[in-house]
């Protein structure tokens, strides 16, 4: 019955979560000059993890929902200079894991070059990655799930719900830092 509960959940959160996080868009200049120090906190635990930081990365706030249909994005100018912008409504919802685990996102685009994939496997962008319909542990995992049905990396196209960051958290540090590594 848990389990029934847990399932029809998942689907609620994940059906209202049509949100994408964007991917490396172009962009001609960048619409910040520093770091917003919200993002900043988390930017330099992902520097700690992951010993990865950019001089030349910009980020903050805008309404990018409205503009890209995304929640998050990681702006490439090249010669290395990026940027990331967070949808400031998002943020202003969010709790703070869910805050921290779109910026580690974003930030797995911006400085470690990596899309949505999971363990070196990509997923299909967010308008086409469904959870799948099956119970099968086996299956779940060669498409990117745990057998609870939460993504295996936060590189999923999609936010996971906190419930997933929560139960999940320390293998989407390891899965983020390998990723990072390759
Ligand atoms: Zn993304």
């Amino acid at each position: 019955m848990i389990n029934l509960i847990r399932l029809l959940t998942i689907v609620a959160i994940l059906s209202c979560t049509t949100v994408p996080v964007g991917d490396n868009n172009p962009r001609i200049t960048n619409n910040f000059n520093n770091i917003a120090p919200e993002i900043e906190v988390y930017l330099s635990e992902f520097n700690e993890l992951t010993g990865l930081k950019s001089d030349n990365l910009t980020a903050g706030f805008g309404d990018l929902r409205l503009r890209e249909g995304a929640i998050g994005v990681c702006f490439n100018f090249g010669k290395g200079k990026k940027e990331i912008e967070i949808d400031r409504w998002f943020w202003r919802g969010s709790s703070g894991i869910s805050k921290k685990a779109l910026v580690f996102h974003e930030a797995v685009h911006c400085l470690c070059g990596k899309g949505h994939s999971f363990h070196g496997k990509r997923y299909k962008e967010a308008k086409e990655e469904e959870t799948p319909d099956t119970d099968d542990p086996k299956e779940l995992e060669k498409k990117g799930y745990f057998p609870d049905k939460c993504a295996l990396s936060i590189m999923h196209p999609k936010i996971q719900p906190d419930f997933c960051l929560k139960a999940h958290w320390n293998e989407y540090l390891k899965e983020m830092i390998n990723s990072c590594a390759n």
